[in-house]
């Protein structure tokens, strides 16, 4: 048994990626339009300690569904058939795994890092179809979450605390109800972003009660912006989507330019923690790290 230990617990650096832990908060609707004026004192404290950039780009159509899939699949939209909000794709993929489903990052840590804890916690429901539940240890969906509000905070800070998972996806939805209900650069959306924005300190302050905060790497992205009082079409307002990352090996107070889609996200996180990824994904890791 000794020996099986030692072997276990040997992996190659190679393969150990970059950090131990990634947890991705993902605010829906959260557009760059905002960040011009908008008050967000804890994502821009974040900004300075880590990487970030205002020109993440959507995938169209730029709808929910298809960017946070393409987020965890790693796959244009041409390939992975998934076009909309639907929990089917649109067209036939080019590639199913045997859950017949894309090969999101969490099914590639269930089958070269089994045994190791992922979860999503989200106030959006379909995010799962997205995301490949039989590959996930945990999730979470919360009722109601615009009488709520708290709940996505105190939920993932439960399950980051009991668990100190390896990859979490916590999906914030606040700010698209207000880019739906009252438009693109109103009020009420600009009164909801400051909220929003202490609802991840509150998550990151659980990240380090859990102790696990300095073997992470923590990111705050969107999956589209909005154009009045709708999304879907290729108008700036509409596929510029802020990204914000920091923790272990992150550059600091730097500005990324490279270009960057939406499905750069699941390379990234997928070189973060050591995952070989499959020959069906086009997405490619971003150059953020020291
Ligand atoms: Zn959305």
């Amino acid at each position: 048994m000794a020996a099986l230990a030692a072997i276990a617990c040997s992996r190659p650096q190679a393969e150990q990626g970059i950090a131990s832990h990634v947890i991705v908060i993902g605010l829906d609707g959260w557009g760059s339009w905002c960040m011009e004026k908008g008050e967000c004192p804890f994502i821009r404290e974040k900004m300075k300690e880590g990487s970030w950039t205002l020109d993440k780009r959507a995938v169209l159509p730029s709808i929910s569904g298809a960017n946070w899939a393409a987020m965890m699949n790693g796959t244009p939209v041409e390939s992975s058939g998934i076009t909309n909000n639907d929990p089917y794709p649109t067209f036939e993929p080019l590639y199913l795994t045997e859950h017949r489903a894309q090969p999101t990052f969490f099914h590639l840590m269930k089958r070269q890092r089994p045994g190791e804890e992922c979860g999503v916690v989200c106030e959006w429901g379909d995010f799962l179809n997205y995301a490949d539940t039989l590959c996930l240890d945990y999730w979470k969906r919360i009722d109601r979450p615009a009488e709520n509000p708290d709940a996505i905070v105190e939920e993932s800070v439960k399950y980051i605390t009991e668990k100190k998972p390896v990859l979490c996806f916590i999906h914030i939805d606040a700010l698209d109800h207000m880019g739906h209900a009252y438009g693109q650069g109103s009020d009420a959306y600009y009164a909801e972003l400051p909220r929003v924005d202490e609802r991840v300190r509150r998550i990151v302050d659980g990240v380090k009660a859990a102790g696990i905060y300095d073997d992470s790497i923590i990111m705050i992205t969107s999956d589209h912006g909005h154009e009045g009082h709708s999304h879907g079409g290729h108008s700036d307002l509409e596929i510029r989507t802020p990204f914000v990352i920091w923790g272990k090996g992150v550059k600091k107070d730097f500005e990324l330019t490279d270009t960057f889609i939406q499905y750069d996200m699941a390379a990234t996180v997928a070189q973060i923690l050591g995952l070989e990824v499959p020959q069906s994904w086009r997405g490619k890791p971003i150059g953020v790290f020291e």
